[in-house]
């Protein structure tokens, strides 16, 4: 009844180069939210040892998706957004002659 080989629990075939193992790695983790880069240190990854694929874990990108979107999750009803008026930039020297 031991026919699983758990002796490696955490280590899953390389689907890239089927040679390799999968190992859970901390990386820093990069994405682009709106233009701006963000860096995620320590971010839990899956590093190919010989071929150097990465996959990472689907929990944890959902988890960092959660906490970079604060909108996620909620319902999109009132995405009614007025930007505030054009106001017209004070200092700027403007001789008006009232008359
Ligand atoms: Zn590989």
């Amino acid at each position: 009844m031991s026919e699983n080989k758990t002796d490696s629990p955490q280590a899953f075939p390389c689907n890239e180069c089927h040679a390799g193992v999968l190992q859970p790695r901390l990386i820093t983790y990069f994405t682009w939210l709106g233009g701006e880069l963000i860096t995620v240190p320590h971010f839990p990854a899956w590093i190919c040892d010989v071929c150097g694929r990465r996959e990472f874990d689907e929990k944890a990108i959902l988890w960092l998706e959660m906490i970079l979107d604060p909108n996620a999750g909620r319902p999109t009803a009132n995405h009614r957004r007025t930007p505030p008026p054009p106001r017209p930039r004070p200092g700027t020297h403007r001789a008006i002659h009232d008359s």
